[in-house]
């Protein structure tokens, strides 16, 4: 058969090994965002292609083809079936592989990732604390199904045996307090089992669960990754090659795959995760150390907050906000945490209004926050967290801190409080 070009055709379907130079590993996290996946560049574009083909021309050359059941080459020079491998998402894949320091697949949800590492693991229990309530549903599935029996995250070490699983979220939803890996990794290893950590909440900039002994890395890359709040998207990591090909080949028959438009959504937004995160962290840390100080009458060391920091606004927020949670609070932790989070304490912290009230009433009196769930976007969003979580009180607000000047934000904060106060006394 003929076609535009013969050759053309094989270079697009660029070898779909995620896998990029040994060089691109001495970079810096945010030079390996833009050139971890040089290698599978074909054609001239800066800008990567959206491919939409759900199957792929085989070579033209008879030698060359491997029927199926041939092993003589582990994978396949080209993609064959999107539901297998993609240029988008093959690309995308390389990129996170590299800033995940392990294999990255990637899926079509957070939560499809997780199901995916629970049929691969397929333990007989699992440790899992609070945290993200839907990764409560996908457990809820596999023990109807497996019978797979649930612990608490701090059962003993003793009720683990051989290739059971410690659930770890860390930063954990809605608090943002977070988790020391390697204490977990270390109590899963004891007892042979694995420690899959849910880093959704800390991102590659902020932290590296593989340097603390987790086995998988878990994110929905609907949150920092996508960082747009415009694509769903999960992620696994494991430095383990034969875990790695497993999961691929569990995928093709799961079908849970990234479709391509959000694989090259994914591409664009990992070029900037890591300066969006860092300013998302940083900003959080800010807002919440300003916070904190309000409520606890401790001084704030913060520069810039001086004005924002009168004893009339202390007991303004303090009229409305009873308790602020983030990482960064976490003072007795530091000695493991700072090595754990050394570029920041993650982007989302939590706020307990003094009254159901005030907690209901504050989203919609901020001008720069959406009221809406989710996280990891670049723009700040809040929520009252009862709209999405029965398992929470409700005073609790959850805060996804964008990329806007913090002090903006913080005034908004202000006159929202300003406003609720003003009503609850009118
Ligand atoms: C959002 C989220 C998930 C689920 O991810 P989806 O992409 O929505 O499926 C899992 N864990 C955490 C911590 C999350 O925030």
């Amino acid at each position: 058969m003929s076609h535009n070009g013969g050759t053309t055709s094989q270079q697009l379907a660029a070898i779909p090994d995620t896998k990029p130079d040994a060089s691109v590993r001495a970079y810096a996290p945010e030079t390996q965002a833009i050139h971890a996946d040089d290698h599978l560049n074909t054609n001239p574009d800066v800008a990567p292609a959206l491919h939409v083909s759900t199957t792929f021309r085989y070579t033209e050359d008879p030698e060359k083809l491997r029927p199926v059941g041939d092993d003589s080459e582990s994978l396949d020079e080209s993609h064959i079936y999107s539901r297998v491998t993609a240029p988008n998402t093959t690309r995308l894949e390389s990129i996170l592989s590299t800033l995940l320091k392990g294999r990255a697949v990637t899926y079509s949800s957070g939560l499809s990732a997780l199901h995916a590492a629970l049929v691969f693991l397929n333990p007989k229990k699992i440790s899992i604390g609070d945290g993200y309530h839907g990764c409560h549903g996908v457990v809820d599935l596999q023990q109807r199904l497996t019978g797979m029996k649930k612990l608490p995250l701090d059962c003993a070490a003793e009720e683990l045996g051989p290739g059971d699983v410690i659930h770890l979220e860390t930063p954990v939803n809605p608090t943002g307090l977070a988790f020391n890996i390697q204490k977990f990794a270390e109590k899963a290893h004891s007892r042979g089992a694995y420690l899959v950590v849910d880093a959704t909440f800390g991102p590659p900039g902020l932290q590296d669960p593989f340097a603390h002994g987790a086995d998988i890395i878990m994110h929905s890359g609907t949150k920092y990754i996508g960082g747009h709040s415009d694509m769903l998207c999960g992620v696994l990591a494991t430095q383990r090659e034969d875990w790695w090909k497993v999961l691929l080949d569990d995928r093709t028959y799961l079908g849970s795959v990234l479709g391509s438009f959000e694989g090259w959504l994914g591409i664009r937004s990992v070029r900037t995760l890591e300066l969006r995160v860092r300013r998302q962290s940083d900003n959080a840390s800010r807002l919440v150390a300003w916070l904190d100080a309000m409520v606890s009458g401790r001084p704030d060391q913060t520069p810039g907050n001086d004005a924002a920091s009168s004893s009339a606004n202390a007991a303004l927020v303090r009229k409305i906000v009873a308790r602020v949670a983030h990482a960064s609070l976490q003072h007795d932790d530091k000695a493991w945490l700072d090595k754990q989070m050394p570029n920041g304490y993650g982007p989302v912290f939590s706020m307990w209004a003094t009254s159901e009230a005030f907690a209901r009433a504050l989203p919609s009196r901020l001008k720069l926050f959406h009221h809406a769930t989710s996280l990891g976007g670049v723009e700040s969003l809040i929520e009252w967290r009862r709209m999405s979580d029965k398992g929470v009180v409700p005073t609790l607000l959850r805060v996804s801190v964008g990329v806007e000047s913090w002090e903006d934000i913080r005034d908004d904060l202000l006159q929202g409080f300003k406003a609720l106060a003003g009503e609850a006394t009118s």
